[in-house]
């Protein structure tokens, strides 16, 4: 699928069949969920632009490089949490947005209950962070608030995804890049992934 990356690194397939096994508990849930949200950043931002700097190390000068840009990282409330602490630990100095949706049960449409972004997105490289890109909903609904605050680079991270929810964010955002540890088989009638890791809030924080 165009502008879809599998990340198929075997340490990243370990991690998500840990994640996938319904005997990992919360506390180990947590820890893998952290390490292959790790793993998944190194692919996810391997085209960040970086601008040539010089540096002076202890025998010589030599030429290095700083990212061009500054980072944003915007977990979407609850799961993205379970990914954003590890992230954090690679890249320090980013800062982080938040972005609360709910489902409505019934409807399944994506409803906020929480936003707080920095001012002047357009200025940075932002990373919306869901473990889970079901219907698509939320991923629309977050990208729709980072499209009207003018963001102009955004990618998004999901440890697994249903073809539904690719195929709409597709429809809306055909050229935001998706990084994703699986492409899964389909949703259910209550709009879970299958197979999927059920979900991904509850298996972390165990309610
Ligand atoms: N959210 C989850 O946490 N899991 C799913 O399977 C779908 C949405």
């Amino acid at each position: 699928m165009k502008g879809v990356t599998v990340i198929s690194h075997p340490l990243v397939q370990h991690n998500l069949t840990r994640l996938r096994d319904r005997e990992t508990g919360p506390q180990e849930f947590r820890r893998v969920l952290g390490e292959v949200a790790a793993l998944m950043l190194y692919e996810a931002t391997r085209s960040f632009a970086v601008a040539p700097i010089p540096v002076t190390t202890p025998l010589a000068r030599t030429l290095g490089v700083r990212l061009r840009r500054e980072v944003v990282l915007v977990p979407v409330l609850r799961a993205g949490l379970g990914m954003l602490d590890s992230i954090l630990q690679l890249i320090p100095h980013a800062r982080v947005g938040l972005i609360g949706l709910k489902r409505e049960e019934t409807t399944l449409r994506a409803t906020f209950y929480h936003k707080s972004l920095p001012a002047d997105l357009r200025r940075f490289e932002v990373i919306l962070i869901d473990p889970m890109l079901a219907t698509g909903g939320s991923a629309v609904a977050a990208m729709d608030l980072l499209a009207e605050l003018r963001v102009e680079r955004v990618r998004m991270v999901n440890l697994v995804a249903a073809p539904e929810g690719i195929r709409r964010v597709r429809a809306h955002y055909p050229d935001l890049p998706i990084f994703t540890a699986a492409v899964d088989r389909r949703l259910n009638d209550k709009g879970y992934i299958l197979p999927g890791l059920g979900d991904a809030g509850d298996r972390l924080f165990g309610v």
